[in-house]
């Protein structure tokens, strides 16, 4: 991490420095900084430009990019080789995109449908990172024009479903693009901090953050109080945004006309074209009640409840995230003090009356929903820099975090919604005499079974000293720092051999999977408890068979002819058990073979005990 300089007598930064608050958007991205004057937030642009530049990266015949304005322009001319909606492929594979493959216009690379998507244009592969740091790369230099100084930091923002490969992902592009990334900070959560809500130490609050934008849909749920920023919960959607009411509209023409999508297809400038008119045709909507143009010889016409009608089923969808986002925030609807809007397509009026209507109040418009988060990006990288040392960020995990047990069950570490930067340890141990090795797998997810749930990675914590089973203290400790990327580390406690792994999963899931994820978990709740029991006590019948084995081979003449058929009985019968699906069962068998053995055991430890006094040594494997 990089040093800042920091004047120790004021707590502020260094005149030099300055850190810019970037969002990186599907559609737009912009920069803001503080003004060092008026200590408001304002977003950078050129005398009267837009302040948004389109996340469109086009390459020229050389491979020169050229991004923002220019590069819009060519969409429809050259559609093969102009990148939107990049954001889209962050930390993703071919797999997780493949259902949308009709949606980008250029090629996205499939031939192996389980490393991560890469975009050719020409001869030239390019990654998510690549293209999202030639956008951050034009945001910098824009803002170093505007500014005329060096811009080297910044505080950029994902959508709080991000997972930790795209979190890294977007990282990596801002270092791609010279810049150093001081922050990876949620857009919720910018953009309340953007609405000042909280920066008075007196207000407490319970706020709802609805951010519709081009490509991503978020809710998030804050408690704000003294000045301290609490997510209690967010939902969302990476596949629901402005984008799709443009595709709505498109279809509609679409099937109006009677023309095909195959038959579309055969004309990739006519599909951008479409598609522009689409987006105009809404964004008109949003103030007027009919939009007509002409398109290739034919005229197009919508009315606004027509496309109220084609965008109800998506709205509704958010609507339906509004409510598990306030169940998941353990509040009710009417306990949301504030409503802020975030994303441009909240500006179709439709959006903004349903949201009002499902929180029964009216919402937060005031501040321009596109410029929004890329405020409150700049109010964090002031509170970085240490300017305003009263409020604090925090920030949730999505889903709980865990480890594999014995049987492939779940040990949740750290549970779902838990603030970050977090951290939390459990001790383990082995399960075999001279375990020298064990095997950690990192699982996401709120099922009980770690097959059900999505596997983050695995490492080995090798080279423990040969020891009993269940004498080693393996403690596992996760971490997860305030950019929401999560390190896990091991280590034996007697022996001092330690491991540790940064997650970067191989490809990241999408916030519909994870909606997905929390379904299911609530849907098999009943049978995932009854699994967990029932492995349970397989778990512990296979140890007490185990056990009762190895004392047997230890202690052979211990036992009676009488005895050992007795406890031979007892084990066939607890075996037979184990390859049913009755817990009960199994219990009962378990409870049969100790009753039969207490003895044993009872005579087995006077026995040690009475070596023990003659001066030898107890045997640790018994
Ligand atoms: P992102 O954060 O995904 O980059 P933005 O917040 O910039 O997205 O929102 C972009 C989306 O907002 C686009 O789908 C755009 O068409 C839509 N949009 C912008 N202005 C309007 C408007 N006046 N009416 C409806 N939608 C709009
Ligand atoms: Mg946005």
């Amino acid at each position: 991490m990089a040093k800042i300089g920091i004047n120790i007598a004021t707590g502020s930064l260094q005149q030099s420095e300055m850190i810019v608050g970037i969002d990186l958007g599907t559609t737009h991205s912009l920069v803001a900084i503080l003004h060092p004057d008026g200590k408001k937030p304002v977003a950078l642009k050129e005398h009267d430009a837009s302040s948004l530049v389109p996340s469109i990266v086009y390459f020229d015949p050389q491979g020169m990019p050229v991004v923002g304005e220019a590069a819009k322009q060519m969409m429809e001319l050259q559609p093969e080789r102009t990148i939107f909606s990049a954001k889209r492929l962050m930390g993703k594979s071919y797999k997780d995109v493949q259902d949308h493959a009709d949606f980008f216009s250029y090629k996205v690379i499939d031939d192996d449908t389980e490393s991560l998507v890469k975009v050719q244009v020409d001869d030239r592969f390019y990654s998510p990172v690549e293209l999202s740091s030639y956008i951050l790369k034009e945001l910098k230099t824009r803002a170093e024009h505007i500014l005329k100084t060096p811009v080297t930091k910044a505080v950029i923002t994902v959508p709080a479903y991000f997972n930790d490969t795209q979190r890294q992902a977007t990282r990596d592009a801002g270092k791609l693009a010279g810049l150093d990334v001081l922050r990876i900070v949620n857009e919720p959560t910018a953009a309340s901090l953007a609405y000042g809500i909280g920066l008075d130490q007196e207000v407490e609050k319970t706020i709802a953050v609805y951010d519709l934008g081009g490509g991503t849909f978020d809710i998030s749920i804050l408690r704000i109080h003294q000045g301290v920023f609490d997510v209690l919960s967010t939902h969302g959607n990476t596949y629901l945004g402005g984008d799709d009411f443009d595709r709505a509209i498109m279809n509609y023409w679409l099937e109006q006309g009677g023309i095909s999508r195959e038959e579309l297809k055969q004309h990739p400038n006519l599909v951008q074209s479409l598609r522009l008119l689409a987006e105009k045709a809404k964004k008109t909507l949003s103030s007027e009640d009919v939009f007509e143009t002409e398109w290739n010889g034919d005229s197009l016409r919508i009315t606004k409840a027509t496309f109220e009608g084609l965008v109800k089923g998506l709205i509704d969808q958010t609507l339906e995230s509004c409510r598990m986002a306030v169940k998941d925030a353990g509040v009710q609807v009417g306990d949301i003090d504030e409503v802020v809007m975030v994303g441009g397509s909240t500006r179709v009026p439709a959006v903004k009356q349903a949201v009002s209507a499902f929180f029964g109040k009216s919402v937060h418009d005031e501040v321009n929903p596109d410029e929004v988060v890329a405020l409150g990006a700049a109010i964090q990288a002031d509170i970085l820099a240490g300017n305003n040392k009263d409020t604090l960020l925090l920030d949730i995990t999505p889903l709980s975090l865990g480890i594999e047990t014995m049987g492939g069950l779940m040990d949740v570490l750290i549970p779902r919604n838990s603030k970050v930067p977090t951290k939390a340890g459990r001790q383990y141990t082995t399960q075999k005499d001279g375990q020298s090795g064990i095997r950690i797998s990192v699982f996401q997810g709120e099922r009980d079974m770690v097959k059900d749930n999505r596997k983050l990675g695995e490492f080995n914590l090798t080279g423990i000293p040969a020891m009993p089973a269940g004498l080693p203290k393996v403690d596992i400790q996760f971490l997860i720092n305030a950019d929401g990327i999560l390190s896990v580390s091991a280590k034996e406690l007697r022996s001092g051999v330690s491991q540790s792994i940064e997650i970067q999963p191989q490809y990241g899931l999408t916030d519909s999977q994870v909606e997905q994820m929390l379904m299911d978990s609530i849907q098999h709740a009943k049978t995932d408890i009854a699994l967990r029991a029932l492995v349970e006590a397989r778990t512990e019948g296979e140890q007490i068979l185990e056990m009762t084995e190895r004392f047997i081979a230890k202690n052979p003449t211990l036992l009676s002819g009488d005895e050992l058929k007795l406890t031979a009985d007892a084990m066939q019968a607890l075996q037979l058990a184990l390859t049913m699906e009755d817990k009960n069962l199994i219990q009962n068998k378990v409870e049969a073979l100790n009753e039969v053995t207490r003895p044993f055991a009872e005579r087995a430890m006077d026995q040690a005990v009475g070596q023990a006094l003659k001066g030898k040594t107890l045997d640790h494997s018994v």
